[in-house]
């Protein structure tokens, strides 16, 4: 939502420097005690002074809370990686495996073929890719 309709919903009054005063919608206010601000994050940050809740607050205008936080906020929280240490763990020990099989083609005085040689480079790679994916 944007703060300007909130503003014009609330028929709210400016005072002081981008903070605005109006009658709460969430309890009988006869003198203006809900006071709306923008939070440094765009949040619009709503405060009763007569102790009404957000979720009230909110409620009485029809909104839901997270309407209040700018668009690119919702659902931003950090995402875990889908990916156990567990996960990654099979993964490394695989891929050690193939990184040990051409070792040992090697030793033998055998050339890797392209293919082996292919799969090796993908093996050194999800090894480094590991660190990433589980942290
Ligand atoms: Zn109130």
């Amino acid at each position: 939502m944007e703060l300007s309709d909130l503003l014009s919903q609330l028929n709210a009054k400016a005072f002081g420097q981008s903070k605005w005063i109006a009658k709460c919608p969430a309890h009988e206010d006869r003198r203006p005690s809900l006071t709306i601000s923008e939070g440094d994050d765009g949040r619009i940050l709503l405060h009763c002074f007569a102790g009404c809740g957000i979720d009230a607050i909110t409620a009485s205008l029809g909104i839901e809370v997270h309407e209040l936080f700018p668009k690119a906020l919702v659902g931003s929280r950090p995402s875990r990686s889908p990916f156990t240490p567990r996960d990654v763990l099979k993964v490394l020990s695989f891929e050690a495996t193939v990184v040990l099989v051409a070792a040992r083609t090697m030793r033998n005085g055998k050339t890797l073929s392209p293919e082996d040689a292919a799969r090796l480079s993908t093996a050194v790679g999800r090894i480094s890719e590991g660190l990433e994916v589980a942290a």
